[in-house]
């Protein structure tokens, strides 16, 4: 059955390492029926006033958004932020600064993955990356299944770009605190994002939980493309416990890789807040339609 109320808080664009524009987004999710609308580029808000012009073009209603990259203990951990001013000079600031590193680190992972004698990634990525500002594994993925390393993106990071394989380059990328600090300071909620991704033990996850809280975190993505359905009902009963709002989210990224397409995962189940009770003088409200 179709939900009778259709969010999806989580997609990204060539702005970060998606293959649409917004505004093919934005028409996109609108023609899988989604009502309220987030672009979540990684590491970027470059793309909101895109995003959020294209949103009330198509009749959408729009949250602006953000994919942070962080590292907790030994991990890669992302915070999305919803709902913030996508013009807050300390969050454009935290996020350069972010995105900082990312060259340097493309450099040492076509410098590995030529060790194992895969030459020229370096370049072959830059010409996936619509921002030169913001190279993600993504973009090398890519071009390993361009030039037939890989058959798809999946294959990818099973053998290549993750911990222990070739192309993987340990980064620092933001704290906890930075992170949720920014999003909260720019007026919005900040939310652990897939959480069954991360390789964390429980006491590590639960530290996670703790600590994002303990500095103003108040969300957690529960439905998400990321998620199997057994992982749905782990992190509702996570929200419930730890009286965190619930986020959804494809995590779309592209019409040819992408899994769940936007707009059509389940609806969150009934007995969490959704997010969006706490932003709802924080949605950007699309026109009404003329008559
Ligand atoms: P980066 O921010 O450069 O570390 O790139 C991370 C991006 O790679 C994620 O946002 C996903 O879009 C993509 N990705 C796809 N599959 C995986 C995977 N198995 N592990 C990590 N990243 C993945
Ligand atoms: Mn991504
Ligand atoms: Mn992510
Ligand atoms: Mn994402």
């Amino acid at each position: 059955m179709r939900p009778t109320f259709i969010a999806d808080l989580h997609c990204h664009s060539v702005i970060s390492d998606g293959t649409l524009t917004p505004e093919e987004l934005a028409a996109r999710a609108k023609a899988n029926g989604v009502q309220l609308w987030a672009l979540t580029d990684h590491d970027e808000v470059g793309g909101q006033a895109r995003a959020a012009a294209a949103a009330a073009a198509n009749g959408l209603d729009y949250l602006s958004g953000v994919e942070i990259s962080i590292s907790f203990l030994t991990q890669t951990v992302h915070i999305v932020g919803l709902g913030f001013d996508a013009t807050d000079a300390q969050l454009w600031h935290g996020l350069q600064r972010t995105r900082g590193g990312r060259a340097q680190r493309a450099c040492d992972m076509a410098a590995d993955l030529a060790r194992v004698g895969i030459t020229g990634t370096f370049e072959g990525a830059l010409t996936y990356a619509g921002n030169p500002d913001l190279i993600s594994r993504t973009h090398f993925a890519r071009y390993l299944v361009e030039t037939g390393v890989c058959k798809d993106t999946y294959e990818v990071f099973r053998k290549y770009l993750t911990e222990g394989k070739p192309g993987f380059v340990e980064h620092r990328w933001a704290t906890l605190k930075d992170a949720v600090t920014w999003i909260r300071d720019a007026g919005g909620v900040a939310v652990v994002a897939h959480p069954a991704r991360y390789k964390f033990s429980a006491t590590q996850e639960f530290a996670l939980f703790t600590e994002f809280k303990g500095h103003g975190g108040q969300g957690v993505e529960v439905v998400t493309g990321s998620h199997s359905a057994a992982e749905y009902v782990t992190y509702a009963d996570l929200a419930t416990e730890l009286g965190l709002v619930a986020s959804i989210g494809s995590d779309f990224h592209s019409p040819t890789e992408s899994r769940t397409d936007l707009g059509t995962l389940p609806a969150l189940p009934t007995q969490l807040t959704p997010v969006w009770t706490l932003l709802h003088d924080h949605i950007q409200r699309a026109p009404a339609a003329s008559l």
